[in-house]
């Protein structure tokens, strides 16, 4: 074999699993499609800490982001990465959405997200001036990372014990060999590359799905789930702030970045295929849905900012599906379906990976 493993993309899960790989003793060769690390869903999300509030209690997601979590800020405080625990509220704002609080502060205890607490309308004012709200579940575990500094501690990690980033590599087959699997490597001027691994991992993302396809793995397709975000100007909170979620999924909701800046969203809208533009016109629909608990915002005080693509393993009005850690083929395991939490549960995953792998 020319390698141990061979992870399928550095994003923030791939980086995860290359560090903890590396750190327990194998040759790890990371190969990444694009010019760098996090380039596509790593860099392009809410840099939430999530708690573990909204998961299915015993889904992988549930599990992931709770230890994710208390990983998360653990290597934030040893590798000075730039983070926050700014605490989180989920508002109701209306009294027919107190129950939903309530169901969500039961799902939360089960999970293990935390200390939380149910606080009326008055002390959501005096947390948030500029909220107005009925009751608010109140998370005060929650918090903010810079994503593209966790990205850089797992890369670093990785490279410490061993393991090498190999960039502009885009895997383009995958095949089963005595022992391992053989990985075939396309570089920018085209040319091809292969190399056998005793281990493959498809942390690939948006695309985990059309690897696992190369490598004859049945397992389902990824839809896409477009999510855009807009800057608020003007108007300011210190905690993140959340509607009661529907169906369709957390609702507009307002971030705060490490420098205070507040943004709006994500939104859900399906698309066929990711791109991340950013329709400006969408304004006036994100301020409307603000201003159900944000009564002071106007629809120019919105500008359009980033855009980000989920991929799901369920459709529109489906329920929403798990993580997917498939290790069926021994020696290979693709992620799939690793949308939100999937970077506060990053490097969770990685060790549930890793634990895979040493039994395979
Ligand atoms: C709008 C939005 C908001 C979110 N908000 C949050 C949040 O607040 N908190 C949270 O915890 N999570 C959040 N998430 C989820 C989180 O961002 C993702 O779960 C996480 O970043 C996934 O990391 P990844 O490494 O699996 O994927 P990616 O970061 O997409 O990395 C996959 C990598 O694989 C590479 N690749 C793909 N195919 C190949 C190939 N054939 N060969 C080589 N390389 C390949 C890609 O180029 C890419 O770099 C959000 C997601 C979205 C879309």
């Amino acid at each position: 074999m020319d390698v141990d493993t061979v992870v399928i993309g550095a994003g923030a899960v791939g980086l995860a699993c290359a560090a903890e790989l590396a750190r327990r003793g194998d040759a790890v060769l990371v190969l990444e499609r694009h010019a760098g690390f996090g380039r596509e869903t790593s860099s392009r999300n809410s840099g939430v800490v999530h708690a573990g509030i909204y998961y299915a209690p015993g889904s992988l997601a549930a599990a992931t982001c709770v230890e994710g979590r208390a990983l998360l800020y653990a290597r934030c405080r040893r590798d000075g990465i730039a983070h926050r625990v700014t605490g989180k509220l989920i508002v109701a704002t209306r009294e027919d959405e107190l129950a939903a609080l309530e169901a969500l502060e039961k799902r939360g205890l089960e999970n293990g997200a935390g200390a939380l607490a149910l606080i009326d309308g008055a002390e959501v004012a005096r947390r948030e001036p500029a909220v107005r709200a009925y009751a608010a579940l109140v998370s005060p575990e929650s918090g903010i990372v810079d994503a593209h500094g966790l990205c850089a501690s797992y890369a670093a990690e990785a490279r410490r014990h061993g393991a090498a980033l190999l960039y502009r590599s885009e895997v383009v087959a995958l095949e089963p060999i005595p022992g391992g699997w053989r990985v075939e490597a396309r570089g920018p001027d085209g040319a091809r590359a292969r190399l056998d691994a005793a281990r493959v991992v498809n942390a690939a993302g948006l695309w985990a799905d059309r690897v696992a396809r190369l490598a004859g793995a049945e397992l389902p397709a990824h839809r896409f789930a477009k999510g855009d975000y807009f800057t608020v100007r003007r108007v300011r909170t210190s905690a993140l702030v959340y509607p009661v979620p529907s169906e369709a999924g957390l609702g507009i909701h307002l971030t705060v970045d490490l420098g205070g800046a507040v943004r709006a969203g994500p939104d859900v809208e399906w698309v066929d295929a990711p791109r991340y533009d950013v329709d400006p016109r969408k304004a006036a629909c994100f301020a409307e849905a603000l201003r159900r608990y944000l009564p002071d915002v106007r629809d120019e005080d919105l500008a359009p900012d980033g855009a980000g693509v989920r991929p799901k393993l369920h459709g529109p009005g489906e329920p929403r599906a798990d993580f997917l850690l498939d290790a069926r083929d021994p020696g290979l395991v693709h992620l799939l379906g690793v949308e939100s939490p999937g970077l506060t549960a990053s490097e969770a995953l990685a060790r549930r990976v890793a634990a895979h792998l040493a039994r395979a």
